[in-house]
Order: C-alpha cells, then sequence, then structure tokens
C-alpha cells in the first residue's frame, strides 16, 4: 500500500513514513492509494477473530511488511494489553434494535486508547529502529490528550506537548493529562477553544522548517494510522452482532467532532462492511450535520455544551471525506479548500449532496436532549450513558429507520463527564483509576492562544 495526500502534491509513500508525516506536507491529509475490498468469505472468516487478530489481518492490507510480522505483533498484543475487558471492544445489547459499542475500556476510559494505545507503542518502536527523537505535538477537547500522554509518559526518546483549552475540558480529562509527573510531558492549557488549539498546531505542523527541525510527530486524527486502527472495532462489533441476528445490514451510529471516528466508518464501508446508514451525532456545534442536511460547511459560532469532546467547528478530517465524495480529484480538493480559506464556506452540488445522504444521516443533539436521553436509559435499562454515548443513541434513535438494525457508539465512561451526569441528578461511582486522580497535584503551563508564543514554548521544551 502507498499512501498519497488529497491535494496530489506528495509522491506515493510508505506506511511508516506515512505515519510519521501525521499532516501531509502540502497541507493535505495522507489517504491509502487504493481502498482494499474484503468479500464475504475474507469477512466470514474474519468474524471467529480475537480483537487483536483482526487488528494484525486488517492491518497487514495496509503496513506492506514495513514492520516484520513478529514484531507487528508484538506491537498490537502490548497496545491492547492495558484493556480491562478481554474483548478490548465488547458489545452490548439495549434492545432487539440497539445495540451499543462500548470503546471506554482502555486506560483513560475514552475510545481515543483504541488508536493511540498503539500509536504510543509504535512511535516508542521507530524512535528505538531509527535512534530518532519523536516530539508528539496535539491538541485535544479532552480524551485525545489523555490517551496520547498515558501511551508515551516516560518513554525513551519521546517527547510530547498537548494544547487543551483552558476550562473547557471536563475535570477527570484535566486531571487525567496534568498529574502526569514524568518530564517527558508539557501540558499548555490555552486561552480559547478547541478550535484554536487545533488551528495553531496546524499551522505549525505546515510550517515544514518548523516541523523538521523540532522533529514534530502527530496523533490528531491528521494522521491516518489512528483512522486505520479505529476501522478495525466497526469490523469487530459487525462480527459480534451479526451472530445474534444473522449477516443483515446494520446502521452505525457515531458521536462526532472531527469527522475521525465516523471516516473510519466509512473506510469500513467501502471496504466491504455491510453498513446500512452511518448515522452522525453531533451536538449544538452541528456544522456536520448541516452539511449533510444541506449541502453546505459552514463554522458557525463555537457553544460549550455537555458533550466537550464533541465541542468542534472545523472538523480537520472532513477533506478525506470531500476527497472521495467529489470524485478523488487531488486538484479540486487544493482549490476548495483555498477557497474554504478565504470565504469561510464549502457547498456541493445537489448531486454531490444526493451522494453523501445515500450513505450517511445526522442529527444534532441539543442539551436537554441529551440529558434526558441519559436520564430514560438509566430508569429504562439501568444503563449510564456518557453524554456523547447518550448523543449517538438520541441520534440512532432519530435516523434509524423501522426494524433496522443501529450499532452506537460508546465514545466514553460516565465517570469522565460527570458534570453531565449530576445534571441528571444521578449520582455515581467512579472506578478507582479515575477516583485516584482527586488526590494527586497537577502540572500545566497557562498560555495565551498566540502561535508565536505557543511555538517557542514548544521549541524550549523540545530541546531541553
Ligand atoms: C473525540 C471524541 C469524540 C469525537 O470523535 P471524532 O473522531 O473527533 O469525531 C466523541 N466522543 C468522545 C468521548 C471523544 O473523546
Amino acid at each position: 500500500m502507498e499512501y498519497i495526500s488529497t491535494r496530489g502534491k506528495v509522491g506515493s509513500i510508505g506506511f511508516v513514513d506515512a505515519f510519521m508525516m501525521g499532516l501531509a506536507n502540502d497541507g493535505g491529509l495522507l489517504i491509502p492509494k487504493e481502498i482494499p475490498t474484503f468479500s464475504e468469505g475474507t469477512l466470514q472468516a474474519w468474524s471467529k477473530l480475537s480483537y487483536t487478530e483482526l487488528v494484525l489481518e486488517i492491518f497487514s492490507y495496509f503496513t506492506n511488511d514495513e514492520i516484520p510480522a513478529d514484531e507487528l505483533k508484538e506491537l498490537v498484543t502490548a497496545s491492547y494489553s492495558t484493556f480491562r475487558h478481554p474483548e478490548v471492544t465488547p458489545v452490548k445489547k439495549l434492545s432487539d434494535e440497539l445495540y451499543l459499542l462500548e470503546l471506554f475500556h482502555g486506560p483513560t476510559f475514552a475510545f481515543k486508547d483504541i488508536a493511540l494505545q498503539f500509536m504510543g507503542q509504535f512511535y516508542s518502536y521507530v524512535a528505538k529502529k531509527k535512534g530518532a527523537k519523536i516530539h508528539i505535538l496535539g491538541a485535544t477537547s479532552g480524551d485525545t490528550g489523555a490517551s496520547a500522554i498515558e501511551g508515551v509518559r516516560g518513554k525513551e526518546g519521546i517527547k510530547i506537548c498537548i494544547l487543551h483549552p483552558h476550562g473547557k475540558v471536563s475535570k477527570v480529562q484535566e486531571l487525567q493529562m496534568t498529574t502526569v509527573q514524568e518530564d517527558n510531558v508539557l501540558n499548555l492549557s490555552v486561552d480559547g477553544n478547541f478550535d484554536d488549539c487545533q488551528r495553531i498546531i496546524k499551522e505549525l505542523f505546515a510550517d515544514l522548517d518548523f516541523k523538521a527541525e523540532n522533529q514534530l510527530a502527530a496523533i490528531n486524527s491528521i494522521n491516518f494510522v489512528r483512522i486505520l486502527a479505529q476501522t478495525v472495532y466497526y469490523f469487530y462489533a459487525y462480527f459480534q452482532v451479526a451472530k445474534e441476528t444473522g449477516s443483515v445490514k446494520v446502521n452505525f451510529s457515531v458521536p462526532t467532532g472531527n469527522f475521525g471516528d465516523i471516516f473510519a466508518g466509512y473506510l469500513a464501508k467501502r471496504m466491504g462492511l455491510p453498513i446500512n446508514k452511518l448515522i452522525l451525532a453531533t451536538n449544538e456545534n452541528n456544522i456536520l450535520e448541516r452539511f449533510i442536511n444541506e449541502g453546505v460547511y459552514m463554522p458557525g459560532d463555537f457553544r460549550m455544551t455537555h458533550s466537550p469532546s464533541m465541542d468542534i467547528q472545523v472538523a480537520s478530517n472532513f477533506e478525506r471525506y470531500l476527497y472521495y465524495v467529489l470524485g478523488e480529484d487531488a486538484e479540486l480538493i487544493t482549490s476548495i479548500m483555498e477557497q474554504f480559506k478565504v470565504e469561510g464556506e464549502i457547498s456541493i452540488s445537489a448531486e454531490a449532496l444526493a451522494k453523501v445522504q445515500a450513505e450517511f444521516a445526522a442529527h444534532g443533539v441539543l442539551g436537554a436532549e441529551c440529558l434526558a436521553t441519559i436520564s430514560n436509559y438509566k430508569e429504562e435499562t439501568n444503563y449510564l450513558l456518557d453524554p456523547h454515548s447518550a448523543c449517538g443513541v438520541a441520534a440512532a434513535k432519530q435516523c434509524a429507520g423501522e426494524g433496522e438494525i443501529t450499532i452506537s457508539l460508546a465514545t466514553a465512561h460516565p465517570g469522565k463527564f460527570n458534570e453531565a451526569i449530576e445534571l441528571c441528578g444521578i449520582e455515581q461511582q467512579y472506578p478507582e483509576q479515575i477516583q485516584a486522580l482527586f488526590n494527586q497535584s497537577q502540572r500545566q503551563t497557562r498560555i495565551a492562544g498566540d502561535k508565536a508564543a505557543i511555538a517557542a514554548t514548544i521549541e524550549q521544551f523540545y530541546r531541553s
């Protein structure tokens, strides 16, 4: 497999190079040159595999044997050995038509662990193999930061700097990031919102001199490896549900911020997984809902909501999907993205919109509906949803057709978002790993949302 950029100006590169490049050097996003498709027979055979076996099968189509098989197996095994559930991503049945895919059994209690525990192992592997220094730089709406830090804390040859929006992450998210005492970790608490953090790091990655001088590496979903790791659980979940229901097409409902997780679902569909509709769940920051329903992509005013990990207006992965839905034309994408930079808006044709709506449905879940969903499910099924997973379930209800089966992604454990749970009048018991965070001291640097100031601080940290 070779990797190319959505903007067409990066020659074909291999898997390890694509991983290390992160954001494509022409400002676009890296994608595989072809999407492999798997036959029904292959899917049938895969349905008997364990989670880690399935990871290795799917990865084998993307890694070109650049990592020897036994070493890749070690990396994958180590990545998922930190999960608290033997199935890694178990599926729970809530009703005949609704299944929940629990993605929060990793060390930081959110789905980000599934890709980032692997990426941590992989960065460490590359650092050792190449004797290279790796400086991870990322922006987080709360969960990516915690997970990426957990994946590389104390690891030789690696430093990590994470920008999070000051006062706009949950208390537990903040504690998970800032109670880490290892010196290879720097937390910047930025005055601004997540979009500001993401824009600043994207600009730093686009400055190729800065990127090379500082040996920058990406953990945000601009990195294709993160998307790839997330395609696996779509397959795994489908296989578990199909054991009960037979091989019928299913919907997936996906709480969405950066369009990363749902793009992984789109890839799984393109690879041959029998997915009916991809249901895109958002909160009040509903730019993607409006795109799917109206064909216009236009970031509006940022809102703080009960589901802070989805408080995103500019979805960095959207460009990947646009590339495919507009006919894989890199020149067109380049001109659209340049125009977007100036005008702040992308509109697609009615014909393209029809293609989008054939594959996606969308629902923006407002605060009251989110909290009501948490309360109702707790009362009716005694299952406590976190506010992001509740958006997924509410959107599934809204968008799934009569009799259709939907697998809704539970992207975080409710213990991470007690702010919303309390508003429902529910008292929860924290898992012990979360409870333990409250007595630990925090390390973070508050900083203005200013690119030059942040660049200087980052450089100093990486050189220290
Ligand atoms: C990151 C995150 C999301 C959104 O995922 P994207 O890949 O950005 O669409 C949803 N829920 C939780 C809990 C998250 O941490």
